[in-house]
């Protein structure tokens, strides 16, 4: 990587260390007991199923015009017909939310959203399928991520 898209970050972060005391007065401070488990490692925890749920439903919505494959619904086996329009369960897993909703998803869910914006992630994403073509969505939300810096 040559670029460094975060550099901005890191100097805002370093300005914020600077200045210990601000995290004194914090209100949150009565809470210092539990361990720090809700700050650093908040992108492991990300659960990406709500954002593809929500896109299979919009893809559902938009082609309620077709019916469910009978191969597939009630016959309980898989289509293998490439030119079958129908609805197949088999694949609905494969549906993924565009790079735009991802980015969306990831700024509303992340604590540190605000340091992202979503254009920058939505970029890191693209990126990120450009270098890994062949990932699949989870794996490139999160390779993404670490190019930002966010693990
Ligand atoms: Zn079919």
């Amino acid at each position: 990587m040559s670029r460094e898209p975060s550099q901005g970050f890191i100097h805002y972060r370093s300005l914020l260390s600077q200045y210990p005391s601000l995290h004194i007065h914090s209100p949150l401070s009565g809470i210092q007991h539990s361990p720090a488990k809700h700050s650093g490692s908040s992108f492991d925890q990300l659960d990406l199923k709500p954002l593809k749920l929500a896109a299979t439903h919009k893809w559902l919505e938009a082609n309620t015009s077709r019916c469910l494959c009978q191969y597939e619904i009630p016959g309980g086996g898989e289509c293998r017909d490439l030119d079958c329009q129908a609805i197949h369960p088999s694949k609905l897993s494969a549906i993924e939310p565009s790079d735009k909703e991802t980015a969306e998803y990831l700024c509303s869910a992340m604590p540190i959203g605000s340091q992202w914006t979503v254009e920058v992630v939505k970029t890191a994403l693209e990126e990120s399928r450009q270098r890994h073509p062949a990932f699949d969505f989870e794996h490139r939300v999160r390779e993404a991520a670490a190019s930002l810096g966010l693990r």
